[in-house]
């Protein structure tokens, strides 16, 4: 084996830690449901790999945010902590708490980066998401998402093409783009990240706020699971 996954799953987690939120039960339960990637802890599921699971949900830190002026989504109440909603209500008022499970997150990252380089020739970061279907209009069951830099096209196009096979449908960048990379692995010819975003109309069940296994669940595991082993065998 040459090739060594870490699949780094951000967005999985309903843990909204032990602060105050400004919405009614009510709403607070419908934003989680919107902003959950669902599963994706069960749907990426491999052997040989490493998992980074982050333990609390996108509402109480978003470990996919930049922690420095990069970062746009601050300035909309969207940052590392959110202030608003993603349909601009007051989601919290109070963010005086660490980001201490946002620094040990990244640092865990780029540690099981460093410690696999030292064993296998190539390092591939697959970032696992999914997405609402009415994020955009026309979109894909599958997003593909990549940088300009630590990209394998070829690894791309194998995955696209295995989930063109099993009937899925395929966009490169969009309604997402780009890949988690930690910045201290940019162009290092041996790291490679992919972001795969998976459509939660392919493997949910279509229920007001409740989250549910629909019958594609595991018919698209499978094709992920077929997915990671094409790069692993890359
Ligand atoms: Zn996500």
């Amino acid at each position: 084996m040459k090739n060594y996954l870490i699949l780094h799953i951000p967005h999985s987690s309903t843990d909204l830690g032990e602060i105050t939120y400004s919405l009614s039960e009510e709403k607070l339960k419908e934003e989680l449901f919107y902003s959950t990637d669902w599963f994706t802890d069960e749907l990426f599921d491999f052997e040989l790999c490493t998992r980074i699971v982050f333990n609390k949900s996108r509402l109480y830190i978003d470990v996919e945010r930049f922690n420095d002026e990069r970062e746009t989504m601050g300035s909309i109440g969207r940052g590392i902590k959110y202030t608003r909603t993603f349909y601009n209500e007051l989601l919290k008022k109070n963010v005086d708490y660490s980001i201490e499970p946002y620094i040990r997150h990244h640092e865990e990252l780029e540690c099981a980066v460093e410690q696999s380089l030292s064993v296998f020739e190539k390092i591939y970061i697959i970032d696992c998401h999914a997405f609402n279907d009415d994020i955009q209009p026309n979109t894909p069951d599958i997003c593909i998402g990549f940088n300009a830099t630590n990209c394998d096209v070829q690894a791309i196009t194998n995955v696209e093409k295995i989930f063109q096979d099993h009937g899925y449908t395929v966009e490169k960048n969009y309604p997402y783009s780009g890949s988690i990379i930690p910045d201290l692995y940019v162009e290092h010819p041996n790291v490679f990240t992919m972001m795969i975003e998976i459509n939660k109309r392919v493997y949910m069940a279509n229920e007001e706020f409740v989250p549910h296994k629909g019958q594609g669940f595991e018919n698209i595991k499978n094709v992920i699971f077929e997915a990671l082993k094409s790069i692993q065998h890359q």
